[in-house]
């Protein structure tokens, strides 16, 4: 089928399969032209089919040579639809490990749900053995509780009081005022229950139940926090409190690892453009203003750049330097106090009529864009292309 991008807001309905594999390949040009990182041989990287965690899956198989598993929640296509953009990744990212002769294999499957991880520690325990890394990097709007079968839906609100700041629509440039309604006590906890630490702490110790990490297993799982502009939105707000569930809960995975001489890491990651970031309000306004800031001072990261850094100092203990609540800072250049007032100084100035000079709102949509294979310009998309793609390895 021809194939174009077909998008309501912050959703693109359509992905490329060259395109995506496209996006995979410059990952990982990137990271072989980086070089050899002595990291952990034996990874599963749940939610690995975008964003961070692809990045950390092309990263252990391509500085490490690791073998991976990816846990990936995603469809493949049909007679008159594409599959969606993480499909085609994981199949060219298993196409090119393997070509290189690395391991790779995937589970599709509800992360959430104990099928999946029964399946994955079947395979682990097939394949593997055991495994010395877990990635955690799953993002998502809802979580079905594999016990009780309740369905929980996470939301993008603030807590206490309303939150008015400017946001801008990505597609026509436009920037208006935004009020959201503060979350209910009840918001507040579903978006907890799924954003929060709870699944990654039933992932480690059915892992460890199971006797398949090694000792001196290492477990990682990403944050944010960002500046006081969007704390109302994100730190202070309904996602916050996930992500300080998440961070908590990374303690007490480290009690739990203790016999194997475990350890568990939170790190906090940079803003860039993904799924799940550009569904956040007033986020992608931030991050087009960021990313202008951080590519005028040369110091502008993509996941890749981020992740690949991560896996650097984590493979050299002298390098992994901790914030004073234990985790790992790769926010560090986005944090930087000159980076941070230019953006202060720019938000109370940017506007419809200015936001092309004073933001990389174009860099914003393009790397959007890119998410699902478009906008590369050596890609004919007036061609036919067959949306029918097999991921190898695929359970
Ligand atoms: P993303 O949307 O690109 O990736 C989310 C991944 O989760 C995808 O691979 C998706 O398939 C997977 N997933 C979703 N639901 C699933 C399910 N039920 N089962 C299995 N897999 C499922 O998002 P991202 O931005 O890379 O987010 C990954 C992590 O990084 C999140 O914890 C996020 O909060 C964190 N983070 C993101 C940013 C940012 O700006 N994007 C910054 C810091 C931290």
């Amino acid at each position: 089928m021809i194939i174009k991008p077909k998008f309501r807001g912050f959703i693109c309905t359509t992905a490329h399969p060259e395109g995506c594999e496209k996006n995979v390949i410059e990952q990982i040009d990137y990271v072989k032209n980086k070089g050899v990182i002595d990291g952990p041989k034996k990874v599963l990287v749940i939610g690995a089919s975008t964003g961070y965690g692809l990045a950390s899956r092309i990263t252990s198989t391509f500085a490490s040579g690791a073998s991976t598993i990816g846990v990936v929640f995603e469809k493949s296509a049909s007679k008159n639809r594409t599959a969606t953009a993480g499909w085609y990744n994981t199949a060219s990212f298993e196409k090119l490990a393997k070509e290189s002769e690395y391991y790779a294999k995937s589970i599709n499957g509800d992360a959430f749900s104990n099928e999946t991880k029964e399946k994955t520690i079947e395979l682990i325990k097939r394949d593997l053995g055991k495994i010395d890394l877990v990635i955690y990097s799953v993002a998502s709007p809802k979580r079905v509780d594999p016990v009780t079968g309740e369905i929980f839906h996470s939301v993008l609100k603030p807590i206490g009081k309303p939150y008015k700041n400017k946001t801008v629509d990505f597609h026509n440039y436009n920037i208006s005022e935004i009020e959201i309604e503060p979350a209910t006590e009840e918001e507040i906890n579903q978006t907890v229950a799924v954003m929060g630490g709870y699944d990654w702490k039933l992932w480690i110790d059915l892992l460890r139940q199971s006797d398949v990490l090694e000792k001196g297993a290492m477990t990682i799982a990403y944050s944010y926090i960002g500046p006081e502009i969007t704390y109302p939105i994100y730190r202070n707000g309904t996602i916050g409190k996930a992500k300080e569930h998440l961070e908590a809960t990374a303690q007490l995975l480290n009690d739990d690892l203790r016999n194997i001489n475990g350890k568990a890491l939170v790190s906090v990651n940079k803003a860039l453009v993904t799924q799940s970031s550009s569904a956040i309000p007033v986020v992608p306004l931030y991050i087009s203003l960021l990313s202008k800031i951080m590519k005028g001072k040369g110091i502008d990261e993509g996941c890749i750049e981020q992740i690949y850094r991560l896996f650097s100092n984590i493979s050299n203990d002298n390098d992994l330097k901790l914030d004073d609540k234990g985790r790992v800072r790769l926010d560090d250049r986005e944090m930087r106090s000159d980076v941070q007032s230019e953006i202060l100084s720019l938000w109370e100035k940017v506007s419809t009529d200015n936001i092309r000079e004073l933001s990389d709102i174009e860099g914003y949509r393009k790397e959007f864009f890119k998410l699902f294979g478009f906008g590369y310009e050596d890609i004919d998309y007036e061609i036919e292309v067959d949306q029918n793609v097999d991921i190898l390895d695929i359970n």
